[in-house]
């Protein structure tokens, strides 16, 4: 009964981002480190409340060190910093399930808040043998190798939905509905803590029913970029992807944890 809580910033309530900036940028960040924390807590507090005996909360928005730590329930281990071997730091083929708290959706996902995938800046969409794919889908197949389920994810609709799509039957709580990139009509975030709380414990109770996400092994793995010297230098130098056309580059993998 050990779990790993991967917390983003961009799905919690009431959070958007700015015009034409990111949501590092944003006068709204500071709430969203506040509700990321406040949401990440009613999870792990939903997980202990429910036999669990371990849960790592991993802090993994931009370069980390976004939560406020002392509000985390005490019982909590708390995976900080970057430069770990590879994604989910602690997590290993003991562990129950991964839960997702304040991701959001992937490129190309109209009306979703802050709908990326890993780079709003760089990246127009990723795709895993021609089927695009977001952040929920690589680390749930990263954890997927080790053989771990993913049991929940709390989001704006528009990435609750991309939840159940990749992962049937997957347990969800929405955050907000979201009406833009930097537009949503959120639930109050005391509300969304309570739901969390419960959301979370209906999930440990199914987990049985979870299986673990995969990705083909091997697999093409391509990028379409937003600029074209990005793709240029992706296709050239050490890890240098092939050129499909000016804007994207692909690379074979045996598995996404080449990459990831
Ligand atoms: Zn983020």
């Amino acid at each position: 009964m050990k779990f790993v809580v991967a917390v983003d910033c961009e799905g919690p309530a009431c959070v958007v981002g700015s015009p034409g900036g990111s949501l590092t940028d944003s006068r709204n960040f500071a709430f969203a480190r506040l509700q990321a924390t406040r949401e990440a807590d009613a999870a792990a507090r939903g997980l202990f409340d429910a036999g669990a005996t371990q849960v790592i909360v991993w802090d993994n928005h931009g370069g980390s060190l976004n939560l406020d730590y002392d509000l985390l329930d005490e019982r909590c281990d708390i995976a900080l910093g970057v430069g770990f071997p590879h994604r989910w730091p602690g997590l290993d083929a003991t562990f129950s399930g991964v839960l997702f708290v304040g991701y959001h959706a992937m490129d190309n996902t109209a009306d979703a808040n802050i709908a990326h995938s890993f780079s709003s800046a760089a990246y127009q969409w990723m795709k895993v043998d021609g089927v695009e794919v977001g952040e929920m889908a690589i680390d749930a197949a990263v954890a997927g190798l080790l053989g771990v389920p993913p049991l929940f994810c709390a989001s704006d609709d528009k990435a609750v939905q991309e939840a159940a799509h990749f992962f049937p039957g997957i347990e969800t709580v929405t955050t907000k509905t979201g009406f833009g990139w930097n537009a949503a009509v959120s639930k109050h975030p005391r509300r969304v803590v309570r739901e969390i709380y419960k959301g979370v414990q209906r999930a440990v109770a199914r987990r049985e029913t979870s299986r673990p996400f995969q990705l083909p092994s091997p697999m093409t793995y391509e990028i379409r970029y937003k600029r074209i010297e990005h793709a240029e230098a992706a296709s050239r130098g050490m890890r240098a992807g092939e050129r499909v056309d000016p804007y994207t580059v692909q690379w074979q993998l045996d598995s996404i944890t080449d990459r990831f």
